[in-house]
């Protein structure tokens, strides 16, 4: 007797439909999947015959074979327990033969039957409604995160027996319902007007904000520099639905989306540490993983103390910075992740930390400030658009400083210049200035004489390279934007120019 049940799997955060098969044979009991399956899913065979043994159904005392179609792709995780366990009990005849029509099904199984959550429902659930599936059958944990998709019949289940006995006798199943789609809720135990003083640094974050530029902090430790980075989403614009599914559904294939928050509200802020994996900050490895670059989609990638990172883990920044997405080769299949970041890095001024301080004396050697600055390699210095010395504070005056603007206030603004730009490239399908590329810069950062004159002295002076050129125009027009000017003027250019300071060659 045959059955089949419509699953599927992910690869990269691409969903894709899997068939399993389910073959009752005569002859001694043997239970075999084929079709490609990785470890876990050969493991799924001792959790589907116990899940079934002690749920009361009992393992059909026959030859079962599993067929996972097409055969061609590798099966990876645990989502098939649950697809393979209906489909026993189709072949079986204890669920009716329509029964599972048009639906689809993941969930893991624990040995006592109950449904266990699993990686990547969001993508599948939307492959599902692509598919024409008209309902899916998905384990209580992801239930909301299915039901973000619109127009499709979202069931949770709690438990095989549960599942087993609506389908028997035609019942309904729980309904999974979407979380409601109030305002992204913004509200943050930090805020902008902690930071007192630090007027230019808390300039330069704005602008970031403002035009989704890359930003690097350099100053002695504990003059602030982790602190701003870690408000830059405060004040970033809130993002569009869009964005906040593509962000879920990484963080879904990820295994990280929780299901109280089933479609982020916030924009990502992702902090790896320094000791940080290739493969873990860029993408990869044996489990092909999002990695670091693609869980900060849309949001913030802090790297704090630079120069720690290793120089190899540095430079493979190098592509997702330009392209905004990552590619990663596999033995089957070549997966592309998107990874369009804002970068936000901090770094001492030398190996001490207190190279140029007015109060302490530096310790290091030149040398040695050299050896350090240039763990940060040109091309990648090159992509920073911001480069911001971030003073130390001095405690008294500090002391006696009024408390800095608040995130709501700054963020208006950073918003405002935001629909700006949005109204002026969105017929080239570009969403900020930091995206631009040679068209749009061409068409909307034109200089008067003046203000070309300035940047072309800048460029020979600082030794800039054309890239260097090109993301000083874009900052300049967000600095226009935030001040809500039709044109670059040459002041906008200057303060653009004050922002490559560390190309300059110093120490
Ligand atoms: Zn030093």
């Amino acid at each position: 007797m045959l059955a089949t049940v419509i699953s599927g799997a992910v690869l990269g955060i691409e969903a894709y439909r899997v068939d399993v098969e389910v073959d009752l044979g005569r002859g001694m009991m043997v239970f075999s999947i084929v079709g490609l399956p990785a470890g876990a899913v050969c493991e799924s065979r001792t959790r589907v015959k116990s899940a079934l043994d002690n749920c009361g159904y009992g393992f059909p005392q026959r030859r079962v074979t599993v067929n996972l179609a097409p055969g061609h792709i590798r099966k990876q995780g645990t989502a098939f327990d649950l697809p393979i366990a209906l489909g026993i009990l189709l072949a079986d005849g204890k669920i009716p033969p329509t029964a599972l029509d048009d639906t689809l099904v993941v969930g893991e199984l624990s040995l006592d039957g109950r449904v266990r959550a699993v990686r990547g429902v969001l993508p599948l659930a939307a492959h599902a409604a692509r598919l024409g599936a008209r309902r899916v059958l998905v384990p209580a944990d992801n239930g909301g995160e299915a039901a973000v998709v619109e127009g499709l019949d979202v069931r949770a289940v709690g438990h095989l027996v549960e599942a087993v006995e609506a389908l028997a006798e035609g019942q309904a199943l729980p309904v999974a319902h979407p979380p409601v789609f109030d305002e992204p809720d913004v509200a943050s135990p930090l805020d902008l007007s902690d930071v007192r003083g630090q007027p230019q640094a808390r300039r330069a974050l704005e602008i970031a904000a403002a035009g989704g530029h890359n930003l690097l902090f350099i100053g002695p430790p504990g003059a602030g520099k982790t602190m701003l980075a870690r408000r830059m989403p405060t004040i970033a614009p809130p993002m569009t639905f869009a964005e906040r599914l593509q962000c879920s559904t990484i963080a879904s294939v990820s295994g990280l989306l929780r299901p109280e928050e089933p479609l982020l509200q916030r924009r990502p802020f992702r902090a790896p540490h320094h000791s940080v994996s290739d493969a873990a900050l860029i993408g990869g490895g044996p489990q092909a993983r999002p990695g670091e670059v693609s869980l900060a989609h849309h949001g913030v990638l802090f790297l704090d103390e630079l120069p720690e990172f290793r120089r190899n883990a540095l430079e493979a920044l190098r592509q997702p910075l330009e392209d905004g997405e990552v590619v990663v080769a596999r033995a089957q299949a070549t997966l592309c992740y998107p990874a369009r970041f804002m970068l936000v890095a901090s770094m001492n001024p030398c190996p001490c930390g207190y190279h140029g301080h007015p109060r302490q004396a530096c310790e290091c050697h030149p040398i040695a400030v050299r050896t350090y600055r240039n763990r940060i390699s040109g091309p990648l210095l090159d992509r920073i658009d911001l480069h911001v010395g971030v003073d130390p504070v001095d405690p008294r005056a500090l002391h006696f400083a009024p408390p800095g603007e608040s995130s709501a206030r700054v963020r208006e603004r950073v918003v405002a210049a935001r629909e700006t730009q949005q109204n002026r490239l969105e017929a080239s399908g570009v969403a900020c200035n930091a995206h631009m590329r040679s068209r749009e810069i061409a068409a909307h950062c034109g200089l008067d004489t003046t203000a070309q004159r300035l940047l072309m002295t800048a460029m020979d002076r600082l030794a800039l390279s054309a890239r260097a050129h090109d993301r000083i125009l874009k900052v300049a027009r967000t600095i226009a934007d935030l001040a809500d000017a039709p044109g670059i003027t040459t002041g906008h250019v200057a303060e653009a120019i004050q922002y490559r300071q560390l190309d300059r060659a110093d120490p």
